[in-house]
C-alpha cells in the first residue's frame, strides 16, 4: 500500500447527552493511503458521519489522535445544499468565499475545473432547473474547487435514483483520476462500495470501531463479496437520515 494521507490511532469518541452519553467508538484506527479510494460501510448508527467529521476536522475526538501528514480534506453531504438564488458557476466558487479557501483558485481556474468536470453546458443554470445528479456534481465542484487532497464524502449518492447514481459513481472516479484526489466515501450500499472503492471498511455497531477491511481486488471475488455482505446485514437500505435545518446548520457551522 501507498504512503498514508490520513492516520486515526487509537480515537475515542463520546457524546455527552442529556439522557446519558453515547460511545461510537472506543479504540479505533484507520490509515487511508494516498490515491485510494477508501469506502466506509457499516449499519445506520454505527458512527460512519461521525467518523467522517472526525477526518475532516469537523468533530473533535475525546481521546486518540488523526495524523493529517499536511493533507487538506473536502467535505460533501447527501444534501447538495446548493443556494437557489445563485447559478451553478457561482455556486461552485462559493467554496472559494470562506477566508481560508480564497486563494485556492483563480476565475480561470474555476472555468477549467467547470470545464474538466463536464459542468460547462450547465454552468449558467439555476439550482432549480438541475437533476439531483447534476446538483450533486456541482456540490463536489464546489468542494473541489478549494483544492482538496482528501475529498470526504458522506453517502453522497443516497438521495439519486439508480441509474443517476451509477453515473455519478463513475465520474467520481474520472474526477478522482483526473485530480489525483484520495477519496473516502461512506455508504450504505455495498454494490457502490465495491464498484468505486479500492478498499472496503466495514464498521461495527456497539463501538467495534473498524470490524474488517479487504482490498476490492479480492472482494470482488464471490467469497469475499458474500462475506461483506453477511457480516453487512444489520438494516442494509435502511432510509437515510433525514437533513433538517437544525442537522444542515451543525453541520456548516462545526
Ligand atoms: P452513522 O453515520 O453511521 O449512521 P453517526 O455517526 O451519525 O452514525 O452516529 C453515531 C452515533 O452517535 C449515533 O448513536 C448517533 O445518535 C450519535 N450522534 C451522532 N451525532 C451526535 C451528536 N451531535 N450528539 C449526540 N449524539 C450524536
Ligand atoms: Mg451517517
Amino acid at each position: 500500500m501507498g504512503t498514508g494521507a490520513l492516520r486515526v490511532v487509537g480515537a475515542h469518541k463520546t457524546y455527552a447527552g442529556r439522557r446519558g452519553d453515547v460511545t461510537v467508538f472506543t479504540d479505533l484506527d484507520l490509515d487511508v493511503y494516498r490515491g485510494e479510494v477508501l469506502a466506509l460501510v457499516g449499519p445506520s448508527g454505527c458512527g460512519k458521519s461521525t467518523l467522517l467529521r472526525v477526518l475532516a476536522g469537523l468533530e473533535p475526538l475525546t481521546g486518540g489522535r488523526v495524523e493529517r501528514a499536511g493533507v487538506r480534506t473536502g467535505v460533501v453531504f447527501q444534501e447538495p445544499l446548493l443556494l437557489p438564488w445563485r447559478s451553478v458557476r457561482a455556486n461552485i466558487t462559493l467554496g472559494l468565499s470562506y477566508r481560508a479557501n480564497r486563494s485556492r483558485a483563480s476565475d480561470a481556474d474555476v472555468d477549467e475545473l467547470i470545464t474538466l468536470l463536464g459542468l460547462a453546458p450547465i454552468a449558467d443554470a439555476w439550482p432549480d432547473q438541475l437533476s439531483g445528479g447534476q446538483a450533486q456534481r456541482v456540490a463536489i465542484a464546489r468542494t473541489v474547487v478549494t483544492r482538496p487532497d482528501v475529498l470526504l464524502l458522506d453517502e453522497p449518492f443516497a438521495a439519486l435514483d439508480p441509474a443517476a447514481r451509477l453515473a455519478l459513481q463513475d465520474w467520481l472516479l474520472d474526477l478522482r483520476a483526473l485530480l489525483g484526489l484520495t477519496v473516502v466515501i461512506v455508504t450504505h450500499d455495498i454494490d457502490e462500495a465495491l464498484r468505486v472503492g479500492d478498499r472496503v471498511a466495514l464498521m461495527g455497531t456497539g463501538a467495534a470501531g473498524i470490524e474488517h477491511t479487504w482490498e476490492v481486488r479480492d472482494a470482488r471475488t464471490q467469497d469475499v463479496s458474500a462475506e461483506i455482505r453477511s457480516r453487512f446485514r444489520t438494516d442494509v437500505g435502511a432510509s437515510p437520515q433525514p437533513v433538517t435545518a437544525g442537522s444542515l446548520a451543525h453541520e456548516l457551522l462545526a
